[in-house]
């Protein structure tokens, strides 16, 4: 076995190409990217008017089985693919990803950019460009590794901003209504200035929305002024909070203030204790940015002024008479798009072997979609050109995020999908197949690392039902079986046949952790292969179902569940949903990722078991309705023993220790 030296060592000792080297050719005109420090650049959404006519490369997302402590290598499968096809196979490919979130990075995780073995990259790499004309090194990572893994080019700080700009609206506007009058209120709103007192462009829209027709504001009358000026906000019935209550969670409780740290005690909070909020407290909650509908309305627009909508629609408050208020009505919707004004640009990267990336938005799988974002993939389609590739990832397994890149993401965009990467490790399939259950740092059991064919041939049925819900979709699966220096010929091999048998296109071994791009030269093949057929992409349901039939389908064809119980109250929510029109929306299912079913300790895939939704809420800015089974967690904690313990910023040799 070779020694492989930690991922931040492997990405440590690669110089990355200067940004504009790599903007330059990928086909980025000068003025379609700006460069952050020289390892990164943000890229114009002009592009894309500019390739306009441009036919689009083939679209394949990356997929996993169900995530098992040990790890599947979703990322480091996506850089090996893209690097294989663009340094080896002359098929101009871009990979997309997600930011990482500083959560998990500090948590318990460490970051999440690919990982692999790399030799010492040589100096001429500069005269080897990608796109055609790479010399390959090893390995599969996005580098440089600290700055994809910290804050990148701010762009979660900008979702945060935003987000919780518009949550100190909320509060602000609740605290001026309980404590003016009509009248003071109105002055204030529509102040004169200059002698002249007019509407502006937000308020506008919102007296149309009231149906007052009027622009002139000193010709409302007292009770036009109060309609106008009074949101009359539920101070117990913002979604901001996360009190259990049917009646206060009509819609939904998904708004609240954000911050991207884990931090625990951001649970549940009294906001409004000093003596200048008058007594206006109310109890409040964070959750962690990427979980916020902000960042996931960032991941689904298409363009500006679907970004500006979506985020103008977001239901964030209701009235005292149970009408949902919009950031809209709270004259946020321009606000928040300023500030999102760089990051709805996707950052360029590169991988270790110098094949482009683009990073760009982070929504978490569970609550929202977990897909990076639809721009990057816009313009990745458009700059490889009809021949090239543009490699994505879905998060976790196919069950939650390829279905949900299919049924929510594809939808928006109207990008159709070519092929599925299905990532299976030999290891994983062992433990779905009951193998002992493993501690994070401590040494792997036996079972692991030696050849045990019949640990393999009792996990398949996980491998299968993946392999089944991607030919669902219409799409062909390549199963990728990422190979580990213990993996044995029989347990590959057996792998491979019971993949082809059971419905995939091809099944390929590779090694690309230990080899860069070199080993997933047949994961390339396999993938311009399929992609050269024509797909028959299709959606798993039809928007016009309704939310019940929607939840069964998923629940019986994605998960393999046998029977779907809805509580009382996801019910009574339904029927609100129905009036309201939400049933037309598509559904971001919020259950746990490391089981088929709605148990996180159930592992390979049963069938005929009960799913239980046990709330029910709508994320209408991002258009879609989240059925939950269980609780997720929205605000994580630390651990005992974070990863920030092994962190340091060492002064003498200026690098930063410990990200992994
Ligand atoms: P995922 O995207 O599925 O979460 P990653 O690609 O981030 O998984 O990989 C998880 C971890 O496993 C990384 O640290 C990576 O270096 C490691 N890893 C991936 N593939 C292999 C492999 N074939 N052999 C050894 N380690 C691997």
């Amino acid at each position: 076995e070779r020694p492989v030296p930690s991922d931040i060592a492997i990405s440590r000792a690669h110089e990355p190409k200067p940004i504009t080297l790599l903007a330059e050719e990928i086909g980025l005109l000068q003025n379609e990217f700006s460069p952050y420090g020289s390892k990164k650049a943000k890229v114009n959404l002009n592009v894309l008017k500019r390739l306009a006519n441009q036919q689009n490369g083939k679209y394949v997302v990356v997929a996993g089985i169900t995530p098992t402590p040990l790890g599947e290598g979703k990322s480091t499968t996506t850089l090996g693919l893209i690097q294989a096809l663009t340094g080896h196979k002359r098929t101009n490919s871009i990979g997309t990803l997600r930011q990482p979130s500083q959560g998990p990075t500090f948590g318990v995780k460490g970051g999440a950019a690919g990982g692999g073995y790399a030799q010492v990259c040589d100096k001429d790499i500069y005269e080897n460009s990608v796109f055609y004309r790479s010399k390959p090194i090893s390995s599969s990572q996005v580098i440089p590794m600290e700055e994809f893994n910290l804050h990148l080019t701010g762009d979660i700080h900008a979702v945060t901003a935003a987000n919780n700009l518009m949550a100190a609206q909320i509060d602000a506007r609740y605290f001026h209504e309980e404590t003016q009058s009509d009248k003071a209120l109105f002055d204030r709103l529509v102040p004169t200035v200059k002698g002249v007192r007019k509407f502006s462009k937000i308020q506008l829209r919102r007296l149309a929305k009231l149906g007052i027709d009027k622009t002139d504001p000193n010709s409302l009358s007292p009770e036009e002024q109060r309609r106008f000026a009074r949101l009359d906000i539920d101070p117990k019935n913002i979604p901001f909070t996360r009190v259990e209550n049917v009646r206060y969670f009509k819609i939904g409780r998904f708004y609240l203030a954000v911050v991207d740290i884990n931090d625990r005690y951001l649970r549940k909070i009294t906001i409004g204790q000093s003596s200048t909020e008058k007594g206006l407290t109310r109890e409040s909650s964070f959750k962690i940015s990427v979980g916020s509908e902000v960042m996931a309305i960032l991941a689904l627009a298409t363009d500006v002024e679907d970004m500006k909508r979506r985020l103008g629609n977001m239901v964030v408050a209701f009235s005292k008479t149970g009408e949902p208020l919009t950031a809209d009505d709270f004259g946020m919707t321009g606000a928040m798009s300023i500030l999102m004004k760089d990051a709805i640009e996707p950052t360029l990267m590169q991988s270790l072997e110098g094949t482009p990336v683009l990073v760009h938005a982070g929504p978490f799988a569970n609550i929202a979609h977990g897909c990076s974002s639809v721009l990057a993939d816009a313009i990745a389609l458009k700059l490889v050109g009809p021949k090239g590739v543009v490699v994505t990832e879905a998060g976790f397994g196919s069950d939650i995020g390829m279905e949900k890149f299919f049924d929510i993401k594809c939808r928006t965009s109207g990008l159709k999908p070519d092929a599925v990467v299905l990532v299976a490790t030999i290891r994983a399939l062992k433990m779905h197949g009951g193998g002992p259950p493993v501690t994070p740092g401590s040494p792997l059991k036996k079972e692991y690392v030696e050849e045990n064919v019949e640990l393999i041939r009792n996990g398949l049925p996980n491998l299968i039902k993946h392999i089944s819900n991607g030919v669902k979709f219409g799409v062909p699966v390549v199963v990728a079986i990422n190979a580990h220096s213990t993996d044995t010929p029989a347990e590959l091999e057996l792998v491979k046949e019971a993949a082809i048998a059971n419905g995939a296109t091809s099944a390929v071994v590779c090694t690309h952790w230990a080899d860069g791009g070199q080993g997933a030269l047949d994961l390339a093949d396999a993938v311009i292969n399929v992609t050269g057929q024509p797909s028959d992409f299709h959606f798993l349901y039809e928007l016009d179902l309704s939310i019940e039939d929607k939840i069964n389908k998923i629940a019986r064809e994605m998960y393999g569940a046998g029977e779907v119980e809805l509580a009382d109250k996801v019910k009574q929510k339904i029927e609100e949903y129905n009036k309201l029109g939400y049933n037309q929306l598509p559904l971001c299912m919020a259950k746990t990722s490391n089981s088929l079913t709605g148990d996180p300790n159930v592992k390979n895939a049963p069938t005929g078991f009960k799913l239980n939704i046990t709330d029910i809420f709508v994320s209408v800015g991002a258009g879609f309705v989240v059925p939950m089974v269980g609780e997720i967690m929205m605000m994580p904690g630390l651990p005992t023993r974070p990863a920030i313990y092994d962190m340091d910023w060492n002064s003498e040799t200026d690098e930063i220790e410990g990200l992994f």
